[in-house]
């Protein structure tokens, strides 16, 4: 009898659809009711599951009998309790570097938006409010030649950093768990404190994974030490930020502004960042391309299928059983 495999969100159609030819596929639908529900009830007899964005955890895979793999649509796999799989000797697969290039032009663009309050004047232009030129309260801050503090240079803060370095002639400061010299020659970028990169950064984009030293890296103490001037962008995982001291900090011109594509509860559907004219919010779209959403697609079917047909998969996460 075919593998079952369950889809537990949407995925590439394509790919979907060459799950289908092999395998019995079952397809989730949160507009079908309780997500959760469905996921403990699909994954019982499952031999694999695909896609991104859902917690899985023993709460809602303790039933899985044969469950060999989660394939992951996503670099990040904090969504996933990787202890728990390891004890139940579950596969957990993720697909790195082929988002890397696109998740940095995304932090690029929320850093350019920001700082240039392009969404506001957009919306100004767009109500007519164009009738002389803009004041100086719709100023923005310069970005070439300024310095650019990366927390995280991982392969995402590197090709931000490259970013900042060629095009835009900035000073690169950055702050990891352990220091990066190979990587931070090529950008000529010197390694700092958290403190230090805080205070001396215009721009601060974190780039890091969640995980228990990165939770709640940012909060009110850190926003404190930012300059005025400053623009922080996250394109990481929402729950690296306190999101109430970053609130604070855009409300009380703390900071100048922030460009977001992550939160601590997504999707975000109401919240006191909507209020402020100095956010930037993303619905989580640091991947959203066509052709690199495509790519993940590929990837995540490459390490199923490699599961599946007794071959370790090529982005394995957690322990090889
Ligand atoms: P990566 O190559 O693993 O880079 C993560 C970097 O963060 C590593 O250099 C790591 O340091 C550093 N780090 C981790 N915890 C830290 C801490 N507490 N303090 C300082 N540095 C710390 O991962 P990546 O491919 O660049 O992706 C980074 C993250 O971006 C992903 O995990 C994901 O959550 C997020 N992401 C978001 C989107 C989006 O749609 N917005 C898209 C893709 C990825 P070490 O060298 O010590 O490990």
């Amino acid at each position: 009898m075919n593998k079952k495999v369950v889809v537990f969100s949407q995925i590439d159609s394509e790919v979907q659809a060459k799950l289908a030819e092999k395998y019995q596929l079952v397809v989730l639908n949160p507009k079908q009711g309780d997500i959760n529900a469905q996921i403990r009830q699909a994954v019982v007899d499952a031999d694999a599951m695909i896609g991104a964005g859902r917690l899985l955890n023993e709460s809602n895979i303790a039933t899985a009998e044969k469950l060999k793999i989660i394939s992951s649509v996503s670099v990040g796999y904090d969504n996933y309790d990787v202890d728990y799989l390891n004890q139940k000797k579950i596969w957990l697969s993720n697909t790195p570097h082929v988002l890397t290039e696109t998740t940095a032009d995304l932090a690029f663009t929320l850093l350019m938006s920001a700082a240039r309050k392009v969404p506001s004047l957009d919306h100004w232009t767009k109500q007519g409010e164009w009738q002389r030129t803009v004041n100086a309260t719709q100023f923005g801050q310069e970005i070439f030649g300024k310095t650019l503090g990366i927390i995280g240079l991982g392969h995402i803060g590197a090709a931000i950093a490259r970013r900042g370095f060629y095009g835009f002639n900035m000073n690169i400061v950055y702050h990891n768990r352990r220091e990066k010299i190979e990587v931070a020659q090529q950008f000529n970028a010197q390694y700092k404190s958290l403190e230090a990169l805080l205070k001396q950064a215009d721009f601060v984009v974190v780039a890091v994974d969640l995980n228990s030293q990165s939770k709640a890296l940012i909060g009110a103490q850190e926003f404190a030490l930012m300059q005025k001037h400053a623009v922080f962008v996250n394109i990481a995982r929402g729950s690296v930020v306190d999101e109430q001291a970053l609130t604070e900090a855009l409300q009380n011109r703390q900071i100048f502004a922030a460009g977001l594509d992550v939160y601590q509860k997504e999707p975000l559907q109401q919240s006191p960042l909507f209020e402020l004219d100095n956010v930037v919010t993303l619905p989580h779209i640091g991947s959203a391309t066509a052709e690199t959403r495509k790519k993940m697609a590929e990837l995540a079917f490459q390490n199923l299928v490699d599961a599946l047909e007794q071959r370790t998969p090529r982005y394995l996460v957690n322990e090889n059983f």
